[in-house]
């Protein structure tokens, strides 16, 4: 889907839930969750389930849950949670209750302990490698389990000493009894519990046996009375378990699970798997590196909170698998930087020009509105002087046809200011130009020039007042559209996705800004004063978004 064929968002959810109300199903609450598994940062993937599961409970007057999904504690951590909260919050986000996944482990044992006492559940002995070979395929039923037959009493007995850490890790596994031949390889006996001696970071080693996924969720929905479990489309199939299990339990309520389609984003991975392997064997500078899918990045990067959730609005709730185009997401950023970004003059590439005709200590304040449509965004101060600086580029030598901007005895205008004319270039011994000397017209100040017509407009700043700056402009990670279609994702990462610039000069009025803000640098960009490593004496802006989507 091309940013111009965005549709009208469309979300079949908000139908379902409509409907529901008006059959006063669930008594007519809407109560949801989001459920990350704490095993990474948040990327832009979960922000559509974020933005769909608060938006649908804030839609109908619900309410939405955050839930760690933590019960697979080797890549879980304390610090990824917090990552979590944030990003949730900082989209603009409050959940009503926060939970655990953790926090159910007695009660979800004891609803094992139910399933056992059915006879809805055994304690199998067959080896992983076993159970894979048991299970069949697509085509061919799978085979029971020897153990399927074992009494409930011996089940019992087997899964209480499971808890007790009687048995080594991988020696049992709980699994639910319900049919070996059924088409739903799903459905084939599917484990519950398994044995894993690994430390847990909010219940230390209390458990030695962990829940599945599968048992886990269903019953926490359950527990906190969810009503519309809304996940993507890779649950479809299990559904019939879900269902299963709490048809087989007496659960406190019967929340019905609904899928909808995954985010796939071109140029980039969202799997919290893949994206822990850049960070990992450094392809990018940690989870909140500008340039991955993650909240963290793109807030780091300058996205908005406002542009995200334009963005999840736009590409709607289906259950078709599609691919969205990156420009689709910098449009809702670049739209709403047009709009809000204060304007300001940053020089990447400086080239000196001398003003032979402009006394020697002389400087004058310009007033500068911020924003050329919004007068309630104010005005700034801008020095000008005899020396001031301009884009390498915007000068050429021997200029191509239709070249609007600087040349050997051609005039220009220098962006809310003066215009100048070229008399001649500085070569240094290499022949490098290093310097122009030039004369402006002190009457062109707001006004057009007399009796000629100046076509070109071009930024810059002046070189005694003038800031210095890092800027980092930032590009694809990847180089191609689908890197997970590789082999190996890593083989095509885009090697020129960060070119830093250490000499760049920006604007003195730049003195006072902070972390995080904002702004448009005339012709050349939108920017964000990076929030780790800019300061005082060093500014540091990371490129956003280009003013115009040059990859189209
Ligand atoms: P990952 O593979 O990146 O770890 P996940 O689905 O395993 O993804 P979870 O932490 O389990 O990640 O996901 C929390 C919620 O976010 C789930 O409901 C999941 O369906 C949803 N989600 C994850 N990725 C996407 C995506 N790309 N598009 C939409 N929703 C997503
Ligand atoms: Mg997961």
């Amino acid at each position: 889907m091309s940013a111009a064929e965005t549709p009208a968002s469309s979300n079949f959810i908000r139908h379902i839930i409509t409907k529901d109300i008006s059959d006063n199903k669930h008594n007519g609450n809407v109560i949801t969750r989001f459920p990350p598994e704490p095993n990474g940062y948040l990327h832009i993937g979960h922000a559509k389930s974020i933005c769909l599961n608060f938006g649908m409970a804030a839609e109908f007057k619900g309410s939405c849950n955050l839930r760690f999904d933590d019960t697979n504690p080797e890549k879980e951590s304390i610090e990824f949670m917090q990552a979590i909260e944030q990003d949730v919050q900082w989209l603009g986000f409050n959940w009503s209750n926060k939970h655990h996944a953790s926090d159910y482990f007695e009660q979800l044992y004891d609803y094992a302990v139910e399933l056992i006492k059915q006879g809805n559940a055994y304690v199998d002995s067959l080896s992983a490698e076993q159970i894979r070979q048991y299970r069949g395929t697509l085509t061919e039923p799978g085979k029971e389990s020897p153990d399927r037959s074992r009494t409930i009493e011996e089940n019992l007995a087997l899964f209480s000493a499971m808890r007790q850490g009687e048995f080594d890790d991988g020696q049992y596994v709980l699994r639910a009894k319900i049919d070996m031949a059924s088409p739903n390889i799903n459905m084939r006996d599917p484990a519950l519990y398994r044995i894993r001696r690994v430390h847990h970071q909010r219940t230390a080693d209390q458990w030695c046996i962990y829940p599945m996924y599968d048992f886990t969720h269903c019953i926490s929905d359950a527990i906190e009375g969810i009503t519309h479990s809304l996940c993507t489309l890779e649950f479809e199939a299990h559904r019939p378990l879900y269902e299963w299990v709490l048809d087989k339990l007496q659960t406190p309520a019967q929340p019905q699970q609904i899928e909808f389609s995954r985010l796939q984003l071109e140029y980039t991975v969202v799997s919290k798997r893949k994206l822990a392997q850049l960070v990992n064997e450094n392809h990018v500078n940690g989870w909140d590196d500008p340039r991955m899918p993650t909240i963290a990045g793109l807030r780091r990067a300058g996205y908005t909170s406002a542009s995200i959730r334009d963005f999840c609005e736009r590409i709607g709730i289906t259950k078709k698998d599609s691919w969205i185009e990156m420009g689709v997401l910098e449009n809702c950023i670049r739209e709403d930087l047009n709009e809000n970004a204060p304007r300001a003059m940053a020089v990447l590439h400086p080239l000196r020009i001398v003003i032979e005709n402009y006394p020697d200590a002389q400087e004058e304040i310009l007033e500068v509105s911020n924003h050329p449509q919004k007068p309630e965004l104010g005005t700034r101060k801008i020095p000008f002087s005899k020396v001031i600086l301009i884009e390498q580029d915007d000068f050429a030598q021997t200029p191509p046809p239709k070249f609007k901007r600087l040349i050997e005895g051609g005039e220009v205008r220098l962006r809310s200011s003066y215009v100048i004319k070229c008399n001649e270039i500085i070569k240094n011994d290499a022949g490098n130009i290093i310097e122009l000397r030039c004369t402006y017209d002190p009457d062109t100040l707001g006004k057009k020039p007399e009796g000629r017509k100046v076509k070109g407009v071009i930024h810059w700043v002046s070189e005694q007042h003038a800031l210095d700056a890092e800027i980092r402009l930032y590009d694809r990670l990847f180089n191609v559209a689908n890197p997970e279609s590789e082999n190996n994702f890593l083989d095509v990462v885009n090697p020129d996705s960060l070119q830093t610039l250490n000499h760049c000069k920006v604007e003195a009025s730049l003195a006072n800004s902070e972390a995080g803000n904002l702004f448009q640098f005339e012709r050349i960009g939108y920017f964000c004063v990076d929030s780790k490593d800019s300061s005082a004496e060093k500014l540091v802006f990371n490129r956003t978004v280009t003013l115009r989507d040059t990859w189209s």
